[in-house]
């Protein structure tokens, strides 16, 4: 079938309800949560009781039953007002759930998915370390298997997780090498709930963007996971971290393409009320020229990450489209939030305007679930086939 795209009503109603949920519940609370560097559980909670969590995951799974692009919309309309909550949404859905769902038995299925799809718990994603993010392949943390016990020992510590160290955090899908096959290691994913003894939990602090979202250290110290707690086959690991990445990187982009829209409403309305040689600044040439670039980029942006939305709705192959959405929203939102702060003159450098804010959660999105150098790696390697 030829790519058409379509919104449909129930994305279009789902649109709306985010929407109106992030200017009453998320918009008067973001500077303040911010400032403070706090995650928080009630309003993580909030967007839980509105459908949020487990979103593509289906009904008879305990999920909410949406398609991709239902969830694509929530997390872009997230992020049009905080990037910190669009980044505990997107991560928990696709990062947290998804491998869950995917390649979950029905035992793991029927024994997490119900307390991760009703919005009171979290699942992160354990795959970067100190010394390995875009080469996760080079994981140190390992996992030896005790055939008396039948249990895995875990020794290591993952960096970075997104939603790792959070108080209504039920677990994390954690990579670890399992042995060597071919000379290579062996990658395997365990389910390590956050109360087995010998797992350590460190919110991080001083991050310069996505402050209200949480950011775990993690630290296992022989900690024994059931042999039932295997995620997929002993050396599937780096399989299931990787394909679990490319869906990541379509909500990744909805981020961008959200960041990217707020900011471009922010600067509109202000283009519009502040007056600068006895004009509105909007009719300043020079200005009404930048929010035509941000929204022609942004409508670049939009149809880059629908279209590869609608390939995976389809089945179709729809990997290379997704680094490329990842690598052009994250450009779009870093565009637009310079352009937009730049718009506000010397108001956009306060911390009370939303649009200082959007101008450092964009610099996450050229490095987060691949680099943008990692994209055009990606992308190249597509293009060389
Ligand atoms: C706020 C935040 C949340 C995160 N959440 C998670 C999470 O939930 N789970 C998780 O597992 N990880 C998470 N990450 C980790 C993130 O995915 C990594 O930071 C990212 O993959 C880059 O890894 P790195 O920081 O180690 O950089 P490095 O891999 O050390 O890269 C450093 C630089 O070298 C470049 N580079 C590396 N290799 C190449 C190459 N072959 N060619 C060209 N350039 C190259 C990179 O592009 C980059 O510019 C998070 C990170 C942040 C900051």
């Amino acid at each position: 079938m030829a790519y058409q795209f379509y919104e449909s009503e129930e994305t279009q109603l789902l649109r709306q309800a985010v929407r109106a949920f992030a200017a009453k519940e998320i918009a008067p609370q973001a500077f303040a949560l911010d400032r403070d560097e706090q995650f928080s559980v009630p309003l993580t909670r909030k967007m839980g009781e509105l459908g949020l969590f487990g979103m593509i995951v289906p009904r008879e799974a305990h999920g909410q039953g949406l398609d991709y692009l239902s969830f694509i919309v929530a997390v872009e309309e997230l992020a049009r007002v905080d990037g910190s909550q669009a980044a505990t949404i997107a991560a928990h859905n696709s990062l947290g759930v998804a491998p869950l769902f995917y390649y979950g038995s029905p035992a793991q299925r029927e024994q997490w998915l119900p307390r991760l799809c009703n919005g009171e718990h979290l699942w992160a994603f354990g795959l970067t370390e100190a010394g390995s993010g875009s080469d996760a392949r080079s994981n140190r943390t390992t996992a030896r298997y005790d055939s008396k016990s039948k249990q895995w020992i875990i020794n290591g510590s993952k960096l970075w997780i997104t939603n790792g160290a959070a108080e209504n955090t039920l677990g994390i899908t954690v990579q670890a090498v399992t042995g060597r096959a071919e000379g290579k290691p062996q990658l395997t994913c365990f389910l390590v709930p956050v109360d087995s003894p010998g797992l350590r939990r460190v919110a991080m602090k001083d991050k310069m963007m996505w402050r209200a979202s949480n950011t775990g250290e993690l630290y296992f110290d022989n900690v024994r996971v059931a042999d039932r707690e295997r995620l997929g086959e002993v050396g599937q690991g780096f399989k299931i971290m990787m394909e679990t990445l490319d869906n990541g990187r379509l909500s990744i982009s909805a981020m961008g393409l959200g960041l990217a829209k707020g900011a471009l409403a922010l600067a509109l309305d202000y283009a519009k009320q502040r007056q600068a040689f006895g004009v509105p600044i909007i009719d300043h040439q020079a200005i009404a020229f930048k929010l035509a670039d941000m929204a022609t980029r942004i409508e670049a942006a939009e149809n880059l990450l629908y279209k590869a939305c609608w390939l995976r709705q389809e089945g179709k192959p729809f990997q290379k489209l997704a680094a490329m959405a990842k690598l052009y929203c994250s450009e779009v939102a870093e565009f637009a939030a310079r352009e937009g702060q730049q718009i506000f003159g010397g108001y956009g450098l306060m911390k009370e305007y939303p649009i200082e804010r959007f101008y450092r959660d964009a610099a996450l999105l050229r490095i987060g679930e691949g680099t943008s150098e990692i994209q055009r790696i990606v992308i190249s390697r597509y293009l060389r086939r």
